[in-house]
């Protein structure tokens, strides 16, 4: 498993990470959430070994991760890293790309792990594409694909369908979290993206003002977020009483002591999100069709 003890970082000055400690078992999927310039990818980096902690110390199983000072080559076999750059080779294609760290002396079996693997990330219409030519998100999934194609034990995935267009987003999603499983790959995600998260994540760890706020499942997360950060990362809600209340967890009544008035309607599909004046505080609920502008209305909260 993955341990990382204490660890504190910064580029220059300021620090970016304080006193980070947190574990991954074999086979789990951590999510690492936090604002833009939290610290994720930076997370991430150094548990690749991509830079020198300041302090702590971070353990795959019985192998100490050490920076550049005390390695001449970045990177160990058992670990595959898909950062926000792709790192692809543009002049070759998409098939010989993932197929790059396959061994050369069995080819059928090269062969028929690269077709294998171009199923995972949907891309088996585009083998024999050059690379240079493709959308950022078509590199994203070769990118996604190479770092798998040799099993690692564990797989860092920075913001990974970051690219990727809605229409195949959720199925590629399914597909990649699932080869993951499947085959026992411990996987650390950084993302803001909370469809990244529910229905995958094992854990996730959300990082605060450079440490670590919460480190708990998603669903305990959800149930009970102790903080507003927590709470957006899940969707639209509303800070009444001190108390968090989810936009879901509200609806309109005949009469009750919260008296408001409709701002406006939103369309969001199978709902609309109302935004309205609670008082001197703006607040916002789900309901089923619009309501028209300046009516009065009754809320209760059903949380
Ligand atoms: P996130 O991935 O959560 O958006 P990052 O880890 O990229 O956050 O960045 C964390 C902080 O470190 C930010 O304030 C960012 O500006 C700073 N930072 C990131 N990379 C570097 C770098 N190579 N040199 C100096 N500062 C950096
Ligand atoms: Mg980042």
């Amino acid at each position: 498993m993955l341990k990382i003890k204490n660890l504190s970082f910064s580029y220059q000055k300021t620090p970016v990470l304080k006193a980070i400690s947190f574990e991954v078992k074999q086979g789990e999927n951590l999510a690492v959430i936090g604002e833009s310039g939290s610290g994720k990818s930076t997370l991430l980096n150094l548990i690749y070994g991509e830079f020198d902690l300041i302090n702590g110390q971070i353990f795959w199983k019985e192998t100490e991760i050490l920076g550049p000072k005390y390695n001449l080559v970045i990177g160990y076999d058992f670990m595959k890293y898909v950062s926000q750059e792709f790192d692809l080779m543009p002049f070759i294609t998409v098939a010989e790309n993932i197929g790059k760290h396959l061994s050369n002396f069995f080819p059928e079996e090269k062969k028929a792990r690269t077709t294998e693997l171009l199923e995972v990330v949907e891309l088996s219409e585009f083998a024999d594409i050059k690379v240079k030519t493709l959308s950022g998100g078509q590199k994203q999934r070769v990118a996604l694909a190479r770092a798998i194609a040799r099993e690692p034990e564990i797989i860092l995935l920075d913001e990974p369908f970051s690219h990727i267009d809605n229409f195949q987003k959720q199925s590629l999603r399914r597909r990649v979290f699932k080869y993951l499983k499947d085959n026992n790959i411990t996987c650390i995600v950084a993302t803001h993206d909370r469809e990244d998260v529910l229905g995958f994540a094992d854990r996730m760890i959300v990082l605060n003002n450079h440490q670590i706020a919460v480190n708990d499942s998603p669903e305990v997360l959800y149930n009970n977020p102790k903080t507003p950060l927590i709470a957006s990362f899940f969707g639209e809600f509303n800070v009444i009483k001190n108390k968090i209340i989810y936009a879901h967890q509200i609806k309109l009544t005949e009469k009750s002591n919260l008296k408001a008035t409709v701002i406006q309607s939103y369309f969001k599909g199978h709902y609309f999100l109302i935004e309205a004046n609670l008082e001197a505080e703006k607040v916002f609920f789900q309901h089923h069709s619009t309501l028209e502008k300046n009516q009065t209305i009754y809320l209760k909260i059903t949380a």
